[in-house]
């Protein structure tokens, strides 16, 4: 027997609805690539994207069609968001930060028909728009006035959603229906392409809402720094609307002084970004005295967020930091580190060993840790092996069926992670897959290394990659970029590390660089080192 309940789907486009009836006047402030600050409401952007979907509608555009977008986080970009999900064709946000090769690739791959684009990356459709074929129309998210002269024929966003009359309604489809599409950014080989359903986004951002989660609530005004182009922006998009906070868009610029510009200006209580984001407002924080009176709560997550970052937030600028795992593939919350009552008696020392786990995973994600037979490891929060999930906003397949079935025996997707679980179902990772350090049958955890020597005062960051050893296999090598104006001696440094990790898991030596390279969603790129340091060998 099935229960009376009505049928009701779960489409993105009803959280828009939502929180345009009872939270119509909440604000939506952007920071815009033209340079000023625009403000809007859920009511009016709900009102345009129902016109961009009878634009889309009027061009031809049809149920799972796919439409892309490169863009920054703004008021126009969550505009079309809605309006290509809101007729069921698929929302592909691109990752501009992609080498362009990438970027020729998954458009292709994708078969995207039309491309939303910021004024910045203008020049990047000119060059790539000939290895284009399936790019009907080229739309620029801006008005008239800004539109640069172009061998191509771009179109002005204002003017393009002026034509439709609004007379429009969503179109009603299945809650399975594909919404959106991101591209993995290739740290693990080729680009495959993640595709979240209307179901899978609704319930990912009612669960990444709750108070041991984000807790966000209509009191709240967030802001995304995190893009809307890097794993579904975290599930801000949909869960800000959905409980009626403001939002507050960054635009192009994500330096420290940027950052915190809109923080204060625009009292943001939430903010969430990758550590990278952290370490350069940080250090705008300490060069220029500044407070954060207004933030409540900072998610960081993408990678392991270092001690050091829980520490200042918390002690300097009461801040409480909620370290979140998650994965393109997972829409992307899987767990975040929020402490439940076993542990919020924790002070110190012991409390910071607790944030800086991962955390817990909520309602629809389940986990577990195997060795590499896929038997279940203990959770005895040191026991560490492969980490595999399985929920409803968890990938069971990439576009195109690439890289075949994803799913073990029992459902789980295998995350290339590698972690142990508390007694408390706590999960901490402690590296991928690939980036582990074996040395003479020992696991080295990079992470555990490199949260180690970013403690240090004069480091500003620091990676660890494995490098050849005769004996052991592999030995970790420290790389640092010290901070502006300080040169730290080599076995200041290392003596530093040596006191926090195990001895036989201390790096031997340390290369000191001006810069780490990064991937496009700004994290270490461990391939591009492993690289550079390939004929390394130890002072
Ligand atoms: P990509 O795999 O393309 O770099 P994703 O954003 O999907 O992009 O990356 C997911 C991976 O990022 C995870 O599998 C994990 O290795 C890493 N990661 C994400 N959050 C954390 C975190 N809090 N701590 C450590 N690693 C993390």
């Amino acid at each position: 027997m099935h229960g009376l309940m009505q049928d009701w789907p779960l489409n993105c486009h009803r959280i828009l609805d939502h929180a345009a009836t009872y939270h119509g006047d909440r604000e939506v402030v952007s920071r815009l690539v033209e340079g000023e600050i625009h403000r809007t409401n859920y009511r009016e952007i709900r009102r345009r994207a129902l016109k961009l979907s009878q634009q889309l509608t009027t061009h031809g555009i049809r149920l799972g069609d796919r439409v892309a977008t490169l863009g920054w986080n703004t008021m126009r970009h969550l505009e079309v968001w809605y309006g290509v999900m809101g007729i069921g064709a698929i929302c592909h946000t691109v990752n501009p930060r992609l080498f362009a090769e990438q970027i020729t690739y998954i458009i292709n791959h994708a078969e995207d028909r039309l491309l939303f684009t910021d004024l910045t990356f203008v020049p990047l459709v000119e060059k790539l728009k000939d290895a284009l074929p399936t790019l009907e129309k080229v739309i620029v998210m801006s008005d008239r006035a800004h539109l640069p002269s172009s061998s191509l024929d771009l179109v002005p966003y204002d003017e393009w959603l002026d034509e439709a009359d609004g007379d429009f309604a969503w179109e009603s489809f299945d809650e399975n229906t594909a919404a959106g599409m991101c591209y993995t950014s290739g740290t693990t080989g080729v680009p495959k392409g993640v595709i979240y359903s209307h179901r899978s986004n609704v319930l990912h951002a009612m669960v990444a809402s709750l108070p041991d989660m984000i807790d966000l609530s209509s009191s709240d005004r967030i802001m995304p720094v995190v893009p809307m182009f890097h794993a579904n922006c975290w599930a801000i998009c949909f869960a800000a609307p959905m409980v009626g906070a403001g939002i507050v868009m960054p635009g192009p610029k994500m330096d420290g002084a940027s950052i915190y510009q809109l923080l204060d200006e625009e009292k943001v209580t939430v903010t969430a970004a990758v550590p990278t984001v952290w370490l350069m407002l940080l250090s705008y924080l300490e060069e220029t005295g500044s407070k954060l009176p207004h933030l409540e709560r900072v998610v960081i997550g993408g990678s392991a967020c270092p001690r050091a970052v829980i520490e200042k937030f918390q002690n300097n600028y009461d801040v409480d930091v909620i370290h979140a795992w998650g994965m393109t593939e997972t829409s992307p919350l899987g767990t975040v580190c929020t402490l439940t009552p076993e542990y919020q008696g924790l002070k110190g020392e012991a409390r910071l060993d607790v944030l800086q786990k991962q955390g817990h995973p909520p309602f629809t994600v389940e986990m577990k840790v195997t060795d590499d037979a896929g038997e279940p490891l203990p959770w005895d929060g040191k026991t560490f092996g492969r980490l595999k999930v399985r929920g409803p906003a968890v990938a069971k397949a990439y576009f195109k069926g690439e890289g075949g079935p994803l799913l073990d025996e029992d459902g789980f997707f295998d995350t290339g992670d590698v972690a142990h679980i508390d007694p408390y179902g706590y999960m901490q990772i402690t590296d991928r897959s690939k980036d582990v350090i074996k040395s003479g049958g020992e696991w080295i955890s990079s992470i555990e290394l490199e949260n180690a020597a970013v403690a240090h005062p004069d480091v500003a960051e620091a990676a660890v990659i494995g490098v050849a050893n005769e004996k052991w296999g592999e030995r970790p090598l420290l790389i640092i970029v010290p901070k502006k104006d300080v040169r730290p001696k080599r076995e200041e440094i290392l003596d530093f590390v040596r006191q926090r990790v195990a001895k036989w898991a201390a790096p031997d030596d340390v290369a000191f660089v001006e810069e780490i390279p990064h991937t496009a969603t700004g994290k270490i790129q461990k391939m591009a080192l492993r690289d550079q340091f390939r004929d390394y060998r130890p002072a």
